[in-house]
Formats: structure tokens, sequence, C-alpha cells
């Protein structure tokens, strides 16, 4: 009945998850409520959102001198709040622009502190001996993996400076080491759990900088000194984000989703670069394991190749109409067995239409 939904967020969900919310929708563990219902600081609620944030650290392995924020506004609120976080207005930042997300970060950045933009790419990442990094910018901003054209970045740039990455399309798909980022922050919607809610793992000397005139909902001190809970937080997106935790740990952590992630998009890249009818523009060094994307060379059957695939129960491949052709969004929800329906749809489609 479910079909594959290849949404680039909201995306799919584990179906364990929804089966377990369905559960106990009307009734959160015989409280007679759904947890959607309960008041936020009750002691049920403060357990749910406690556990949330356990195994979400423990699953990163979180260092203790990181804190986890759940924050409100979406990874669009934070283009802002990095900058009136961690900055003063004659200040310069560095951002490295690899596509629309990082675009955008640039333009909400550039309102508030003189950004310097180090390096500019669509399809590959530049190499790092071009960069034009300043001497003294107060951070180094990346995108880590641009969701629209799926440019990732698969190594760590090297610097000094605190790196703040926007992770929203590719948290939890790997194990990454959290101390080599300043600031990590991603909306949920694509890899955590429902829409929302967004998050933001940062290092604890970076809280405690925002300019005066930040608001109380966008200074990571003031989610920090109330457990993120200054006001009503997006309770059932939390507890859902807690159940997508859970599926992730009981499947074996970060490691398993890796090594699930890496074939699933692997085999998808392998079937593309074998073929003369698909094509991916993407630097293979840089390819993303989330969003795969592929042109069809003859651009006159983008429509019936989204139908076709419509009506075979693979949903949502439309690219996004800045970049145009097929998208694949493959989050960690996303079963092998969709990348295969995906890949024998494709080798279908091919020998029809070549
Ligand atoms: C989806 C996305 C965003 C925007 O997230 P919102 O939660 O809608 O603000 C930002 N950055 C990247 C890389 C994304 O994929």
């Amino acid at each position: 009945m479910r079909a594959f939904n290849f949404s680039a967020g909201p995306a799919m969900l584990p179906e364990a998850v929804m089966r377990k919310a369905q559960s106990e929708f009307l009734d959160w563990n015989n409280t007679g409520m759904s947890v959607m219902e309960m008041s936020h600081r009750s002691k049920e609620f403060m357990a749910v959102a406690h556990n949330m944030e356990h195994t979400l650290r423990e699953i990163m392995a979180i260092p203790d001198n990181y804190k986890v924020l759940f924050v409100h506004g979406g990874a669009s609120l934070q283009f802002a709040g990095i900058p009136m976080n961690l900055t003063s207005e004659n200040d310069t930042v560095d951002y490295v622009n690899t596509g629309v997300w990082s675009q955008k970060a640039i333009k909400e950045a550039a309102r508030y502190v003189n950004v310097n933009v180090v390096a500019e790419a669509e399809t590959f990442i530049p190499d790092e001996s071009e960069w034009q990094l300043s001497d003294d910018a107060k951070y180094v901003h990346i995108c880590q993996n641009e969701t629209i054209t799926g440019v990732e970045f698969q190594t760590l740039p090297k610097t000094d400076k605190p790196i703040i990455a926007d992770f929203s399309s590719t948290i939890l798909s790997r194990p990454i080491n959290v101390s080599d980022y300043g600031v990590i922050y991603a909306g949920a919607q694509k890899n955590i759990g429902p829409a929302g809610l967004a998050i933001v793992i940062v290092r604890e000397d970076l809280i405690g900088q925002a300019r005066s005139d930040t608001p109380n909902l966008m200074n990571w001190a003031t989610y920090n000194a109330n457990e993120s809970m200054f006001n009503t937080p997006a309770t059932f997106s939390w507890y859902l984000a807690g159940l997508v935790f859970d599926w992730i740990k009981e499947q074996g952590g970060v490691e398993a989703m890796a090594e699930v992630n890496q074939r699933k998009s692997q085999k998808l890249y392998d079937l593309i670069d074998a073929s003369d009818f698909y094509y991916n523009e993407i630097d293979p060094n840089v390819r993303s394991w989330m969003n795969v994307t592929f042109k069809l060379k003859n651009t006159e059957l983008d429509t019936v190749f989204l139908e076709e695939s419509k009506a075979a129960g693979l949903l949502s491949l439309k690219g996004h109409k800045a970049y145009g052709g097929m998208r694949a969004s493959i989050y960690n929800a996303m079963p092998e067995a969709g990348v295969d329906a995906l890949i024998d749809f494709m080798k279908q489609f091919e020998a029809k239409y070549a």
C-alpha cells in the first residue's frame, strides 16, 4: 500500500516508526492522551524529550562539550541565527558556495555581517588550494550536502576556524566526528523526522556571544538555558524524532545506515554511468549519498518518465526546478528495495524508449 517516496523533504519516514506512532497515537504509555495533547512541562513529556536527546547523543557520539538545541524556524532561520549568534556587525565570515542552499545561507548572512565567498561551483567542490579564505574570518560555513544538485562534502575542509555546517539533508546518514565542527545544524524533515523541528549541535564555547538585539528565540543561549523549552516546542515532532533515533539505534546505528546508504547510492550511480540514456553531472568525488540527481538525454521524455514512474509506485522523482531533470532522495528511511525498484524501472524505461 505504501509507495516508495523519493521526495527531498518532507521525506519518507521508517515504516516501523509510523506504525509505532500509530499504535500509541490515542493513548501514549497509558496516560489516556496522545503525546500531542500533553503539557510540554509534564514529567511524561520531559521524559520523551530527555530520551530523545540521550539517544541522539548516543548515535552521533556527541561529546559533552557540545550542546544539542531543538529549535524553531527550520534550518533557514539559522541562516540568520548563525551570524547573529557568532558575530558582530563589522566581522567577516567565510562561506563556500556549492549551490542553492549555500546561496540562501550567504544571502541571509550578508544582511548581518561581511560575507566573503571563498569559492563557488555547482557540480563540483573547488579544490581547497583555490579557496580565498580570509585571515580574520569568525567561521567557515559549508553546506555539507546540497540537496538540489546532490553535491556532498566527502572530506573535511582544512581550517583552524570553526566550521559551521548545514547538515539538513545528510545528518545521521553516516558516522561523523562532531568535534570537527563548531556548529552542525539541520532541519528535521529529511533525515530526522517530521517538519517543525530543527537541530543545532553547538560547541559550548560558541554559545553566549549573541548580539544584544538577537530575539530570544534565535539566541542559542536561550535554548541552552531552558532545555529548548523557552516556549512551547513542536512536541509531536520531538516525539517522532525520538522514535526515529531509536529506530536508527536498533538498526545498528549510523554505521549501519552508512553501509546501506553508500550501497544504495552507488548502485544508482553505477546504473546511470553505464547508461547512454541517463547521465549525472556531478563530480564523482563529491556525489551525494542522499540525493541522487540524473537527467534524461532526451528531455522530451521527462514528463513520460515522471508519469510512468508514478504509476509504478515511485513517487516524487522530479528534480528541483532550479536544476531540472530527476532527483531520487534516498535518505535513511528509503529501503534498499525502493532503490532496487527504481533501478528496475529505469532499466525498463530505457529499454522501452531508447
Ligand atoms: C531543506 C534544506 C534547508 C531548509 O530547511 P528548512 O527546514 O525548510 O528551513 C536548508 N538547507 C538544506 C541543505 C536543505 O536541504
